[in-house]
């Protein structure tokens, strides 16, 4: 399944590139904590292998006094096959598996009846299950405010709400699942067994 894509071969031919399922890490610079103004912030680069074939390039920012810490994700290659990805979150470690949507995919929560439409969203593009909840409750509660005291609708908002806050708890099961027509987004697991990817047919396509 590996592609020969030029731009991944400077990976490839590099100390950093490796094999399935490990990470090599490299400290590529580091600056000082904007944090606690002490300590260093290692920027520390590494290479995942999507179960797929394709590579994101991993980084992680590590104060070593503070606990301050932020990372970012690359995609490397771009993922060409159109397709239904679908993630059984079940506790809080599947919370951390990695989501990156891109504008042509469809995200949703079928149990919550939450859906992000394809578009230019940029705060869904790359987070994980756990951010992807919290910009959910923040979409529905500005929703929520908007409505009249008395609408009915109302009650069953503060039950999606409520469902939320158990899923940000790693306490509600849902499914989360990413329908991309064009190719281009995917869901890095925390459990590959909860995982599954399922390829559209040209045919299948609305
Ligand atoms: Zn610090």
């Amino acid at each position: 399944m590996y592609k020969t894509d030029p731009t991944l071969k400077k990976f490839k031919l590099g100390n950093i590139y490796m094999a399935k399922e490990k990470r090599s890490n490299k400290i590529v610079y580091s600056f000082k904590c904007p944090s606690c103004q002490e300590g260093k912030i290692d920027i520390i680069k590494s290479i995942y292998d999507v179960p797929d074939g394709d590579k994101m390039l991993i980084l992680k920012f590590v104060c070593n006094i503070c606990d301050f810490h932020k990372s970012d994700v690359i995609p490397l290659t771009t993922n060409t096959k159109p397709g239904i990805m679908t993630l059984r979150v079940m506790n809080e470690d599947d919370l951390k598996s990695k989501i990156y949507r891109s504008p042509a995919g469809k995200l949703e929560i079928p149990e919550l009846d939450l859906v992000v439409e394809p578009g230019p969203r940029a705060d869904f593009y790359y987070t994980n299950v756990e951010g992807i909840l919290y910009r959910f409750e923040s979409a529905v509660l500005i929703y929520r405010n908007n409505l009249d005291d008395n609408d009915p609708e109302k009650s069953e908002i503060d039950e999606i709400l409520d469902n939320l806050k158990k899923a940000i708890d790693g306490k509600f099961k849902f499914t989360l699942k990413i329908t991309d027509t064009q190719g281009g987004s995917y869901i890095i697991p925390k459990n590959k067994s909860k995982y599954t990817f399922k390829k559209i047919e040209k045919i299948e396509l609305e």
